[in-house]
């Protein structure tokens, strides 16, 4: 790994799914079934392993932009094996109704205190995020997941307050937004050198736009439970998309910001 230049880090970015939140967890083995009864009903001669194959691989490739994109490209295996989609929000509505359904014991438990919001964070994350804001680092929060529930999460998991109005998802015009627009906004807001802003996520689209905006780049590679294994290969992932720094989770996190100088 190559080591960024040093510069005090004024700007920080994260993501939300899997480098803060763990509260869709699973998200997975919501969307891959979706797709793959929807490309079975197609009728083709595949089995049902070579068409989970398929979609897990383009959901993982996907993973990080707006949930959209994963949409988009089903309709248009649907369209290639001959079928009629619905419209990509057609299908985005479905599953995340299906998601919501999946984890909305996870948050009525929150809400009633059943159980700590901590079960579902990043383990590190709420030290490091209140470290870097005693540090007078302005954090910012960019997803993939629809803006008001990432406002929503970030309320339930205790860490909302961090963020204020920095608060950046998925719109229903998904053209008025991606994390590479978020990133080029908080360098010219703020006139930063590409290198006073860090950009933490576990998902490949934020590191490599980090690194092609001249940020610090810190991939999280964090163990998600799916049954299809999708984040076996995450650290390597992030590796090859240019990631400075790598670890597990943000335990280390301060440790990294002595390193860096930052406040
Ligand atoms: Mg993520």
């Amino acid at each position: 790994m190559e080591e960024p230049r040093r510069a005090p880090i004024r700007c920080a970015l994260f993501d939300l799914d899997g480098t803060l939140s763990l509260l869709r967890d699973g998200w997975q083995d919501q969307m891959v079934p979706l797709m793959a009864d929807l490309l079975e009903d197609c009728g083709r001669d595949e089995s049902r392993e070579e068409i989970e194959a398929l979609v897990t691989g383009f959901v993982d490739e996907l993973t990080g932009k707006q949930t959209i994109y994963q949409m988009i490209r089903l309709c248009e295996e649907i369209k290639r094996r001959g079928g009629s989609p619905l419209e990509p929000l057609e299908y985005k509505e479905l599953y995340n109704d299906r998601l919501a359904a999946a984890i909305s014991e996870r948050l009525s438990a929150i809400e009633k205190g059943a159980l700590p919001p901590g079960d579902f964070l990043v383990p590190g994350s709420l030290a490091f995020l209140e470290e870097l804001a005693g540090r007078g680092v302005i954090c910012y929060l960019a997803s993939g997941t629809d803006e008001d529930l990432v406002r929503r999460d970030a309320a339930l998991l205790g860490f909302e307050h961090l963020f204020e109005d920095r608060v950046f998802g998925a719109l229903r015009q998904y053209e008025n937004f991606s994390k590479r627009m978020v990133i080029e906004r908080i360098i010219s807001d703020h006139g930063l050198d590409g290198t006073e802003l860090i950009v933490i996520g576990d998902g490949y689209v934020e590191i490599q736009d980090g690194r092609e905006t001249g940020a610090v780049a810190f991939g999280v590679h964090t163990r998600e439970k799916n049954r299809y294994h999708m984040n076996s290969g995450k650290r390597e992932r992030l590796l090859k998309a240019g990631a400075h720094f790598l670890a597990p989770g943000l335990d280390e996190g301060a440790a990294l910001l002595d390193h860096l100088e930052v406040g």
